[in-house]
């Protein structure tokens, strides 16, 4: 959930309509009981502070890790409590125990053209309709540097709807305090087995769907791979197949990564492939190594500003667009610059979903191109298929093995051979 707020607050204006219609979407995807306080969900509440509380442990280990939960975490809570009704705003600040006083309809009718002189956007009429309340000067030192409230004997008074930057400060602050203490008491819960593996991975593991479990098994076989680099693949993919068809090698790690996406995609053929089982296959966490923020191979992460500029151009992305994803690598938001790519290489406004890894790249890629049915075979390359066939099924034979003691290179050089023809 943090990672999709992530996102969307680098491509929206937070707060803007657009933002938020986005953000509930994402929410209800992901089931995020974001409702909680106005449906009045119990098991969905509890879930939402066990939660948050795993995250404030798991993020609270470094300077940099406090700084983005904490961003996110303020960005969420504005949206939800936005989405609050009036009834249900009073109902939280109780809640939260909260020391913000509404101020009396007298001394409201004492103060109405200061109130109305000094808070921006308001005006007479408006100001019987809303409520006032007196805060300190320290909870609403945005509001009074903005020149935003009207101030007497060292308090501010805030109207309802300015109440939010007031929350949220307090909400910050709190939240800041409690990360640095966690972080003080973190040796002793370190210590408890049961909850250090979780702790040292949560920040930087990838939680998305499992891709080594594919629904399309089957549906794809080699032949088919040239066309769908060109249409499917994300950048990083796309790269590797064609060093793979150029040099008729790849390196460990990228063979590592291009095995587990084909697998991931659904390609087959179960001898061929007999090496992909045994060094790729190892389950989920070998297929957790090609989330895209660990993927060592991201060619918007780690490519030279210049080279990626290249290779853009060689995908025939537009120069604004270019402009445009070079931008967002320069922010540093890489998978976002990944979906930009998204949109222009299949020319769409917007990409509709958040992404975290090569193969979801591609299944939503397909779902697009297909019209929003299951993948389809589709036969590329029709002309030489049958000739793929025979050197499928040679490379099939080739690659059964016929022995324990076959060695995955053996197959791996049966893989290339198919790769190396043109
Ligand atoms: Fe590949 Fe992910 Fe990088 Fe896109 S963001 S190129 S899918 S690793």
């Amino acid at each position: 959930v943090l990672k999709v707020v992530e996102n969307l607050g680098v491509s929206y204006v937070r707060g803007a309509d657009s933002y938020k219609t986005k953000l509930e979407g994402e929410l209800r995807r992901l089931k995020f009981p974001y409702r909680a306080l106005a449906e009045d969900d119990y098991e969905a509440r509890r879930k939402d502070h066990i939660s948050h509380f795993i995250l404030r442990l798991a993020y609270c280990q470094s300077e940099e890790l406090r700084r983005w939960f904490l961003q996110q975490e303020m960005d969420l809570f504005r949206y939800r409590f936005s989405q609050l009704t009036d009834g249900l705003m009073q109902k939280f600040l109780e809640y939260a125990n909260l020391p913000f006083e509404a101020i009396s309809e007298d001394l409201k009718n004492e103060l109405t053209n200061d109130l109305c002189a000094s808070t921006p956007g308001l005006i007479l009429p408006k100001v019987k309709e809303q409520m006032f309340y007196k805060v300190g000067l320290a909870d609403a030192v945005d509001l009074f540097r903005t020149r935003r409230v009207f101030i007497k004997d060292g308090f501010a008074y805030v109207p309802f709807k300015e109440i939010d930057a007031i929350l949220l400060n307090n909400y910050r602050t709190k939240l800041s305090k409690a990360l640095a203490l966690t972080a003080r008491s973190l040796p002793s819960i370190q210590s408890d087995e049961r909850l250090q593996p979780l702790l040292n991975h949560l920040s930087h593991s990838y939680v998305g769907p499992d891709y080594s479990v594919q629904k399309n098994t089957g549906k794809i076989s080699l032949e088919q791979i040239d066309a769908l680099s060109m249409k499917s693949f994300p950048l990083c993919m796309r790269q590797l197949h064609r060093a793979l068809r150029d040099s008729h090698h790849l390196r460990h790690g990228g063979r590592m990564q291009y095995g587990l996406f084909l697998k991931g995609i659904g390609l087959t053929l179960e001898q061929a492939l007999e090496f992909w089982k045994k060094e790729f296959i190892r389950g989920k966490v070998d297929a957790d190594k090609l989330a895209c923020f660990l993927l060592s191979g991201c060619p918007f992460r780690h490519s030279d500003p210049e080279l990626l500029k290249q290779k853009l151009q060689s995908c025939k992305i537009p120069p604004s667009g270019i402009t445009q994803i070079l931008e967002l690598v320069k922010g540093m938001h890489y998978q976002l610059a990944c979906q930009k790519y998204f949109e222009l290489t299949h020319e769409v406004d917007d990409i509709g979903f958040s992404l975290n890894h090569p193969n979801q790249y591609f299944t939503e890629s397909q779902r697009l191109l297909n019209g929003g049915r299951e993948l389809k075979k589709e036969l590329s390359n029709s002309g030489n298929s049958q000739q793929k066939n025979n050197n499928q099924e040679s490379m099939n034979s080739n690659l059964t093995p016929t022995s324990s003691n076959t060695t995955t290179d053996t197959e791996l050089e049966g893989l290339e051979a198919y790769f190396t023809e043109d």
